[in-house]
């Protein structure tokens, strides 16, 4: 693109501004953003969030690597958000395409563009953005002059449904992935080779998994067929890249020009759980536990709060009560936070790593708020099952420790529609809720509250729950009925996730090679921004299937055996098949697997890392 079309293309973005909500999410300028000459770098990167700037600007895995690769002199870094509604139509319009937020620049310019697909209700985004951007959305229709299209995020642990539409997955950590694609690429680029060599050249990468690749048949009855590698760079399995140790904690704050949803410095202090809930895909695949030092997390903590002003951090992990120094941490954090007035909020902490020591810390920094635990069930029975072993009495004691140290409310997060459970189950979740209430007007008097928050279980890919069936939707109901009735006049608030959305995430996350075409129909019948329940709308779906002639119960009400391939089974997420067939088995038998951190059960970590392993700073893999 020329200069002149350049300023061009400029001058008509901010003519269409004006027409939009607010504009600001469209025009970056924001402080500790980073501009590069564009002539002066090799590699042109737009990393893209498939959803509004407003959500995707928090996005601490896109920061990480919008700090990493701007850190190299010889690559250029910016990025794009979904368009909002109103937005999207005055591009198109005016025909202008997706453009980025640093240079303004066509997203059809640059070089790779690397999207993150954290959860799977953002795939219609993401082919909007490729058909905004001007880019062909299947893969095969791409030339050597298209961007190369690379995915990552949690999703991708089954990269099928969306891999007609992406050239190269990365499976895992993306963090030096990523570099070594850029390096990949730039060697493509000089060698001046076709688009298929690149393709085969990023499958030699660790970690990196390209579809195209990859033949997918399936048997007489639907089920697929081990997948057939097409080349002998595709290696079956690939196996998910990870770091021997945390990334650096960020060195750039980006500070947003417009509200966003999460205005706080995030910061990860641990990587990976070993608890082993049966229903958690990111317990899973995360692993193995990788903490942060201490004196790095106050570092860059100090380092955020200077950079942005925010008044709240939020230290972030999938278990923050077992991060080992925990006590020390936030006994060191208290002085920081306190002298800056800052608070801090401290997500996922477990009933089962509580402490008084912790509580007393924590009254100092932010008493008199909200508490979140998370039972998952209702029952100690199917506790057990779904493997988070915590007895009632676990769960009053640490209930009246929090309403002790002075805090008024909490909130329980349940999940209904698990594997084995009765309706007996699901009534219990109203009357321990009514319990704890009552418990906590014992102690704190009418002060006292409690929110309960119901989600659907979905038998995620890569977990022990990966055979089971997702609950029909007419029983969710009637679940989610009796618990209206169970909690009717108790004053405890119920939110609940709607069983329809939940019932498209299980139809995407289990989905083989052939929901793509369901998902292209969804996008073509006007499928966009899923994740909102006022734009999400089933019947677009439902239709979408019909136009694939794909039966959507075959996905969700039908168990799977055993010894089936499961779409998924050439993506190693580190935790092995075996390991997990015989934890479904224990669950079956209601038998609980403890924290592994004791006591090692070989999931695979080790055995595909050891390697790795060695190179971890002073055992910082928490494997023992
Ligand atoms: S290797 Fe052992 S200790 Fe490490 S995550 Fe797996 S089961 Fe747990």
């Amino acid at each position: 693109m020329t200069d002149f079309q350049h300023n061009h293309l400029r001058q008509r973005i901010e003519r269409i501004l004006p027409t939009v909500v607010k504009p600001g999410r469209y025009v970056g300028g924001e402080l500790n953003q980073v501009i590069k000459d564009w002539e002066s770098v090799r590699t042109h990167l737009a990393l893209v969030f498939p959803d509004i700037y407003d959500l995707g600007h928090s996005n601490l895995g896109l920061a990480i690597l919008y700090d990493l690769l701007n850190q190299r002199s010889d690559v250029l870094a910016e990025r794009a958000y979904s368009p909002w509604i109103d937005m999207e139509a005055a591009l198109r319009e005016a025909d202008i395409p997706l453009f980025s937020l640093e240079s303004k620049r066509p997203l059809s310019e640059f070089d790779i563009i690397g999207v993150s697909l954290p959860y799977e209700t953002l795939f219609t985004n993401f082919l909007n953005i490729l058909d905004l951007s001007q880019i062909p959305i299947f893969s095969k229709d791409r030339g050597d002059h298209h961007p190369l299209i690379i995915a990552g995020g949690q999703s991708v642990y089954n990269p099928e449904p969306v891999a007609p539409f992406v050239d190269a997955f990365v499976i895992g950590e993306g963090e030096e992935a990523m570099l070594d694609v850029v390096d990949v690429h730039q060697a493509w680029v000089s060698a001046n080779q076709t688009r298929g060599e690149l393709l085969i050249h990023l499958a030699e990468i660790p970690g990196v998994y390209v579809p195209s690749l990859y033949q997918v048949d399936y048997a007489p009855d639907g089920t697929p067929l081990p997948v057939t590698p097409l080349h002998l760079a595709a290696s079956v399995p690939v196996t998910k890249r990870i770091m021997a140790e945390l990334p650096q904690p960020l060195t750039k704050f980006l500070v947003p020009n417009v509200e966003v949803v999460q205005e706080r410095v995030n910061i990860e202090i641990m990587r990976g759980c070993t608890r082993g809930c049966r229903f958690c895909h990111a317990g899973m695949v995360n692993r193995p536990i990788r903490e942060r030092p201490l004196e790095e997390i106050l570092e860059s903590l100090r380092a955020g709060l200077d950079q942005t002003g925010y008044e709240e951090v939020s230290l972030l992990s999938l278990s923050s009560s077992d991060y080992t120094e925990i006590v020390p941490l936030i006994e060191s954090l208290r002085e920081l936070l306190c002298e800056r007035q800052v608070n801090i909020s401290l997500p996922s902490l477990r009933i089962e790593s509580f402490s008084e020591p912790l509580m007393d810390q924590l009254q100092t920094l932010s008493p008199g708020g909200g508490f979140t635990l998370a039972p998952e069930a209702g029952t100690e029975r199917l506790r057990n099952i779904i493997n988070k072993p915590i007895s009632d009495q676990e769960l009053m004691e640490t209930v009246r420790s929090i309403f002790e140290h002075g805090w008024n409310s909490i909130k329980l997060y349940f999940m209904i529609g698990h594997p084995q459970e009765t309706m007996e189950d699901v009534a219990a979740i109203a009357e321990l809720s009514k319990t704890i209430l009552q418990e906590g007007k014992r102690i704190v008097g009418g002060r006292a509250r409690l929110h309960v928050g119901v989600s659907t279980f979905i038998p995620k890919p890569h977990t022990p729950f990966q055979w089971a069936t997702f609950d029909h939707t007419q029983s969710i109901e009637a679940k989610l009925a009796l618990l209206h009735d169970g909690l009717h006049g108790s004053k405890i608030k119920m939110t609940w996730n709607d069983p329809q959305a939940s019932l498209l995430e299980a139809w995407l996350s289990r989905g083989d090679r052939r929901m793509a075409n369901v998902i292209y129909h969804a996008w073509q019948n006007g499928a966009r921004f899923d994740a909102w329940s006022e734009h999400f709308n089933i019947d677009l779906w439902r239709q979408a299937f019909e136009q694939a002639q794909l039966d959507p119960d075959f996905y969700t009400k039908r168990a799977k055996d055993l010894d089936e391939t499961l779409p998924w089974d050439h993506i190693n997420a580190g935790v092995r098949k075996s390991f997990l067939q015989r934890d479904y088995k224990w669950s079956l038998e209601g038998q609980i697997r403890p924290d592994c951190r004791q006591n090692c059960y070989a999931c695979g970590i080790l055995s595909d890392f050891s390697e790795l392993r060695l190179t971890a700073p002073n055992g910082g893999w928490k494997c023992p």
